[in-house]
């Protein structure tokens, strides 16, 4: 549970934690945000996830509200008033409110609205999942032409994880016009072919270009792992030797079944348990 929530400067308990009822990123999806894990107290791979958000804001000419000290200064505080040992941290960034109006308000006269969440999550309920894996959905991929940008809108992301719960999957794949797999609703998809080559979509506008991709790429070389950036098929998926997702709330989480077709024997793949527990060697651990 959290106990208190950044809110444009302020840290204010859960429960009167607020913002404007026209704000935009409410009103218009104009927001963009981050999500990170925290791990004994630590950010992993602050930077990248940083970085993201800059990349983010820029895209959409959304004025940076703070610098990177601040940010740092900002976030390592709501970790610690919330007590997260393991967790996630949420960072929401808008354009600010003002009346309704599609234009945006003239340069440097909207305060872009700041909201940090942290929680603190069971992190051997999660590696308990690991053991078992996860059941993937695919479905259309209905989003617009930019899912590079982090933006908050999440609906056709909400509906196909509705659309993969139903079918009791944990995840869903969108799936594009000529049927290869761009990314899961809140995940990198990727597969382990039968020679054990290592398959994820590149990094291109059809997808968020994962911080735990990138990580985990670094963890490829290190381990001199074979890597191959290009789409694959739902066919291919389904016939590969392995699969899994990455994300920051779920590190490396094998995928067993797609669609009702179970992955090679349909239990977790060793090598991406073998990278799962691998990961946080690799990855940046920000002091807090
Ligand atoms: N793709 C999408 C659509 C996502 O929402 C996420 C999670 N933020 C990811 C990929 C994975 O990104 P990361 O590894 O930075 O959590």
């Amino acid at each position: 549970m959290s106990r208190y929530v950044y809110v444009n400067g302020r840290h204010v308990p859960y429960g009167q934690a607020h913002v404007h009822a026209e704000d935009r990123g409410y009103q218009f999806g104009d927001a963009v945000y981050e999500v990170c894990e925290v791990k004994v107290t630590r950010l992993v791979d602050e930077t990248r996830h940083l970085d993201r958000l800059d990349r983010s804001l820029g895209e959409l000419s959304i004025a940076a509200p703070m610098s990177r000290a601040s940010w740092q200064r900002v976030l390592r505080e709501v970790i610690r008033r919330n007590r997260v040992r393991d967790g996630s941290l949420y960072i929401q960034v808008s354009r600010g409110a003002r009346p309704r109006e599609f234009l945006f308000a003239p340069a440097g006269t909207l305060t872009p609205t700041v909201v940090v969440i942290a929680r603190a999550h069971n992190p051997a309920a999660l590696d308990a999942r690991a053991e078992q894996g996860i059941a993937i959905k695919t479905v259309p991929d209905t989003r617009w032409e930019r899912c590079d940008i982090k933006t908050v809108m999440l609906l056709p992301s909400s509906l196909a994880k509705e659309a993969a719960k139903a079918e009791g999957a944990k995840e869903a794949w969108f799936v594009d016009t000529t049927g290869h797999v761009t990314e899961g609703a809140s995940s990198n998809a990727w597969i382990v072919t039968a020679n054990g080559r290592l398959v994820t979509r590149p990094a291109g506008h059809e997808i968020l270009r994962g911080v735990t991709r990138m990580t985990l790429i670094d963890l490829l070389r290190r381990e001199g792992l074979e890597l191959e950036e290009r789409a694959f098929t739902v066919a291919e998926a389904k016939a590969a030797r392995e699969a899994f997702i990455t994300s920051a709330g779920n590190i490396v989480m094998p995928v067993v079944r797609i669609d009702g077709v179970p992955i090679g024997n349909g239990a977790p793949g060793l090598l991406s348990l073998r990278l799962r527990a691998a990961f946080h060697d690799v990855a940046e651990h920000a002091l807090s």
